[in-house]
């Protein structure tokens, strides 16, 4: 609906306002063509009233013709302008309401799309919970509803930290620490992290030496998480997931590599668009709020870092972090 909505809303906002814009065009040429026919009228009659026993007749012409050459080069050059102004405006009405409306768009397709990532683990918790109060359960099977609704809370604890964090950011509200950061120690702990809450997916680290920056190690946790959540989220729940430390003549890149869907070119920068998510809210199978790339840039970027996304062979994406 989202999608249909914001195809509806341009196209509207489109055509009204190339009608206004040819309108307003014709509405100059029109302008143009009767200040013209005035001024061909005026200098016919003034050669009409001049006498041909005028003894200044040749001077006198030359000047009415002389003054009607001005007057049409005038209303060319006011024309020219007032078009020159109206195109300058008009682009910059139409850029500006086309950025509004692709922006109320995303906002509308995060609230769609928040409002199900709040519900769904508050409704699961609430379910394991009730379930737990209401039936003698066997030891497994209690253990079991808990570990569902501690999986819930922590997701949405990871929500609420991102979204959090991303206005905190935003508004430089954020005090970060500036400690050095062992990466290769960094890279293992989440990795054995997520190994350990997925033992079902292949996730491999390989991190050849220790490799030192300065920074905010929670921060830069939350960045490769996010990564390493997508990686899990858009691959085949089969196919593995690396995470690569390496250092590159001067530079240091961690890379999150996964088999899945991959990122189409003209997505790859747009993905790191806060609230962006490729497709339709509707069809979209995989949970998200568009914000983690956008977060995870924003860290990077802090740390004077970079951010990109490559294709990875034969299919898939590999993200580069790089400091
Ligand atoms: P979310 O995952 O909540 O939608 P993100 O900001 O993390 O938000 O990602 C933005 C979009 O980028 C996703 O909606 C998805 O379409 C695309 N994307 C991110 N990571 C991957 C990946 N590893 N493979 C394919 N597409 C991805």
């Amino acid at each position: 609906m989202a999608y249909t909505n914001k195809a509806f809303r341009f196209g509207s906002f489109s055509f009204w306002f190339w009608i206004l814009f040819v309108y307003i065009l014709a509405a100059l040429i029109w302008w143009f063509v009767s200040l013209e026919r005035q001024n061909n009228e005026m200098s016919t009659l003034k050669l009409q009233e001049l006498q041909q026993t005028d003894l200044q007749f040749a001077k006198k012409k030359a000047a009415i013709l002389e003054y009607k050459k001005r007057q049409t080069t005038k209303f060319i050059s006011e024309g020219l302008t007032f078009l020159a102004l109206i195109v300058v405006g008009a682009s910059f009405v139409y850029r500006s309401i086309r950025k509004q409306i692709e922006v109320s768009n995303l906002q509308q397709n995060f609230m769609m799309a928040i409002t199900h990532e709040l519900k769904t683990p508050i409704a699961t918790t609430r379910l394991s919970l009730e379930t737990l109060l209401r039936r003698k359960l066997d030891d497994v099977q209690q253990q079991k509803l808990l570990l569902s609704a501690l999986s819930e809370t922590n997701r949405l604890n990871i929500l609420t930290n991102n979204i959090l964090l991303a206005s905190q950011m935003e508004e430089k509200t954020f005090q970060r620490e500036n400690e050095k950061i062992n990466l290769a120690d960094l890279v293992e702990t989440v990795v054995s992290d997520y190994k350990n809450r997925f033992p079902q997916r292949y996730i491999e680290s390989s991190t050849d030496k220790d490799l030192f920056i300065e920074g905010d190690e929670l921060l830069i946790q939350i960045a490769l998480s996010n990564l390493i959540d997508n990686a899990l989220k858009y691959a085949p729940k089969d196919s593995p997931v690396y995470v690569d430390l390496m250092d590159d003549d001067d530079t240091i890149q961690i890379k999150v590599s996964d088999q899945g869907s991959g990122v189409a070119d003209e997505e790859k920068k747009k993905i790191f668009e806060k609230f962006y998510r490729s497709g339709n809210e509707n069809t979209r199978k995989a949970k998200g709020t568009g914000l983690g790339l956008y977060l995870t840039k924003k860290i990077i970027e802090d740390h004077n870092g970079d951010i990109f996304v490559m294709n990875n062979t034969p299919g898939g994406s590999i993200f580069v972090i790089q400091f």
